[in-house]
């Protein structure tokens, strides 16, 4: 497929042109959310994971970020028309050492099985995948599509045969490298700059194990020379699940137009993300930071805490916001980076991958229930339904047949 086929094509019917110009934009709020009926909406990065584990919280029930500062459940999913998408076993960046990676492992493991039995209580409305074909076949049974990744391979530790035990779970997509550098690369945002240049040679084997399984290999989060090493090496086809344009805002986390370019003309995905660091120049209020992490002393992990302790917290933070108003990202943001990535590679090699519970969300589009809103704007700017259908799940899709495909033929030889 062609890497730069953004022209709308004018031979489509005339008529359809006609009405496109004549509709006004609230024709296109009307068409959005029946889309999202008809097209599988898949999302690349959900921490949501780490609300399975929080006392007292149901992927069932109906929350909201002011309540609770969840992003998604089953009812804002409904809401929102996104069919499912890849649950991540998110694990921070520890200590190096044995006892480190034993713990990291641990925790991965356990994020493991709670992804699983959430999906075993709710069973008539949730399934796990594990391939491409499992998402229309899912959908199609009326029941939501749980993929799993992992962001950060530190529960893998030094041990690769680990990437085969969280295959075997139902991993199907790894991003080796987190906020720091660690055993397998660097990470874009190391304050301690490069340690490897790139990958270390535990990543480059962790690569290969990778693509042997039939797992997308994943560099949002490696440094530049990271992104360049894991695309030379994989045999497949990589993914960037939620990252942004360094054209629009000058930010490690997000990545430049020649590696975009080079990601898609070897078959890869831009997932788009709403983390509202990267998509533009945020203020730095040194005493609302200083508030915030006192709070979190003061706390420990939100997600731990239950009733009205966390009822206090959650006070609390909602104090410290008041005092040091921070303005955030906004929709238009958000839409620069992804109209400027489809403008460079076309419909079919950008997707979406907002970072629900982990940091995404700007203003107008706090949560999983507004993601029809992005549908709205790319049909204004042009795109039509079946442009919607590549970028909102067929893209990541064809990269999972990709993936598998190239390791089936691998295991033959
Ligand atoms: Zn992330």
């Amino acid at each position: 497929m062609g890497i730069r086929n953004t022209e709308r094509r004018p031979g489509t019917a005339g008529l359809a042109a006609f009405l496109l110009i004549a509709l006004s934009p609230l024709a296109f709020a009307a068409d959005a959310p029946q889309i999202h009926e008809r097209i599988l909406t898949l999302d690349t990065h959900l921490d949501t994971p780490m609300s399975f584990g929080r006392p007292g919280w149901n992927m069932m029930d109906a929350h909201t970020v002011a309540g609770d500062l969840s992003q998604v459940d089953l009812p804002r999913m409904v809401k929102g028309g996104l069919d499912g998408g890849f649950f991540a076993i998110y694990t921070a960046q520890g200590p190096r050492t044995p006892e480190g990676f034993a713990a990291a492992r641990d925790a991965g493991l356990k994020r493991a099985v709670e992804i699983r039995e959430m999906v075993a209580r709710n069973s008539d409305r949730f399934e796990l995948a594990f391939r491409a074909d499992d998402a229309a076949r899912i959908a199609d049974a009326g029941k939501r599509i749980v993929y799993q990744s992992m962001e950060n391979a530190y529960p893998i530790g030094k041990d690769l045969t680990l990437v085969k035990t969280f295959y075997d779970l139902g991993v199907r997509m790894i991003g080796p490298i987190h906020f720091s550098n660690n055993d397998f690369g660097d990470s874009a945002t190391d304050p301690k700059g490069a340690e490897w240049h790139g990958l270390s040679p535990l990543g480059k084997e962790f690569v290969a194990e990778a693509n042997r399984l039939g797992i997308v290999v994943d560099a949002s989060h490696a440094s530049d020379e990271a992104f360049d090493q894991m695309l030379a090496l994989s045999t497949a086809p990589i993914v960037l699940s939620h990252s942004s344009a360094r054209a629009v805002f000058n930010h490690p986390r997000n990545i430049d137009d020649s590696r975009i370019v080079k990601l898609a003309a070897a078959g890869g995905v831009i997932q788009i993300n709403s983390y509202a660091d990267y998509l533009m120049q945020m203020p730095r209020i040194p005493a609302r930071e200083t508030a915030m992490r006192a709070l979190g002393m003061k706390y420990g992990p939100y997600r731990t805490l239950s009733g009205e302790r966390f009822k206090a917290y959650l006070a609390e933070r909602h104090a410290i916001e008041a005092q040091y108003p921070l303005p955030t990202a906004s929709i238009d943001d958000l839409m620069a980076h992804l109209l400027h990535t489809l403008k460079l590679v076309g419909v079919d090699h950008v997707g979406i991958g907002l970072d629900w519970d982990g940091g995404g969300g700007v203003a107008g589009l706090e949560d999983v229930a507004g993601i029809p809103e992005i549908s709205k704007r790319l049909l204004a700017a042009g795109y039509t339904e079946a442009d919607l259908a590549r970028i909102w799940g067929g893209n990541a899709l064809r990269l999972i047949r990709q993936v598998e495909a190239k390791a089936v033929e691998t295991a033959r030889k």
